[in-house]
């Protein structure tokens, strides 16, 4: 049968085997994990690879992929990452059970939502430890603390921290007990239990695999570590998890023997850019029906270490095949594994199909 391209292939029993394994690891450590979904944009081959693993709590970035998650017959705890806009408190209620948050003003609005639709929500108070994305400056914490705690139709659960996104800021043993200095103020000003101290994503796993996480850390958000099977601090495999996960395919559509250098004076190209080429001589070319509206062309490999990829405009992507392991002709398949910017474009792109594969 003919499975259009381009395609992105979710190897469902491949995530399902990573997601285990980090729930073991992270178990070892008293640590429970979120599993984040939005890199895949909550495809239902994603939430049965998370299902069939035991996850016990999903955690997305967008509503309406949370939303999707619900549809798809999860019926754990649902977190929100992104802070809802005080507008679309009443879907966050709706879609999600808990949401990470910084500001009472947000969770007042998240408070009359969950009132008028006679549901609970548990807020998770966000702290900035350092990487300068979202949350409550630490000097400020308790006074949040206090306002959010006094809304009668939340519940403070807890802190959170993420580091590593925005500023690059490696958790450390200091930010993360500053993070529970913090929880610990705010408990005595509240009188709240504050029970879930949220660490950080998957940059995190490697103080707690050194044995270095703080105790009193009882939650991790992972996703790239859990899809792509990667410690994101160098992008090298995590241990006990593989990382043929996702493949992104594409079609070739021309295949020729050009010169590696353009003719002609140049200019800019297609994105206002000044592009550089290496002179290698009369090569095979071929080109893929994959642009930078299905992936980010610097972010994915081919699965043939012999093809190169050269470039891309918005829809062609340039490949360099004359090493390819076998000759590559027109209408042919070629697989590529992308990292994480790849996929996230990928499996957001409405002209992408995405398909699940089974087995091992
Ligand atoms: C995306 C996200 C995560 C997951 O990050 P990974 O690096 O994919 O593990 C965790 N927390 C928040 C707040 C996020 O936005």
């Amino acid at each position: 049968m003919y499975a259009p391209t381009p395609r992105l292939e979710i190897f469902v029993d491949r995530i399902a085997e990573n997601a285990r394994a980090l729930i073991g690891q992270c178990a070892d450590h008293s640590i429970k994990v979120a599993a984040v979904t939005k890199v895949l944009n909550a495809h239902p081959a994603l939430l049965r690879a998370l299902m069939q693993a035991g996850v016990t709590m999903i955690a997305d970035s967008r509503i309406d992929n949370l939303k999707r998650v619900t549809e798809s017959g999860f019926t754990g705890p649902r977190l929100l990452l992104r802070s809802p806009t005080p507008r679309s408190a009443a879907q966050a209620v709706q879609w999600a059970d808990c949401s990470l948050n910084s500001s009472s003003r947000t969770v007042a609005a998240l408070s009359r939502a969950a009132e008028a639709a006679g549901v609970e929500h548990q807020v998770v108070m966000m702290v900035d430890v350092g990487d300068l994305r979202e949350g409550v400056w630490p000097d400020r914490a308790v006074e949040e603390a206090m306002a959010m705690s006094r809304l009668p139709h939340v519940e403070l659960v807890g802190v959170g921290a993420n580091l590593a996104c925005y500023g690059g800021v490696l958790p450390s043993v200091a930010n993360m007990t500053k993070l529970l200095e913090v929880r610990d103020q705010c408990c005595e000003a509240t009188g709240l239990p504050l029970e879930v101290v949220s660490g950080g994503n998957s940059a995190n796993l490697e103080l707690m695999a050194s044995g270095d996480m703080p105790a009193g850390i009882n939650q991790l958000r992972l996703g790239e570590s859990i899809i792509l099977g990667r410690n994101t601090l160098d992008r090298e495999a995590w241990v006990g998890t593989r990382q043929d996960t996702v493949r992104v395919v594409g079609e070739v559509i021309e295949v020729a023997r050009k010169p590696s250098v353009p003719l002609g004076e140049t200019g800019q190209d297609a994105f206002g850019n000044h592009p550089e080429f290496v002179d290698r001589g009369v090569r095979t070319r071929a080109i893929c029906n994959l642009g930078r509206q299905d992936v980010v062309p610097e972010a994915i490999t081919p699965t043939d270490p012999g093809i190169i990829v050269l470039g891309a405009s918005s829809d062609h992507l340039i490949l360099d095949v004359t090493d390819a392991a076998s000759p590559v002709r027109l209408g042919d398949e070629i697989g590529f594994w992308p990292q994480y910017s790849a996929l996230l474009v990928a499996s957001t792109s409405t002209h992408v199909h995405t398909v699940a594969v089974n087995g091992s």
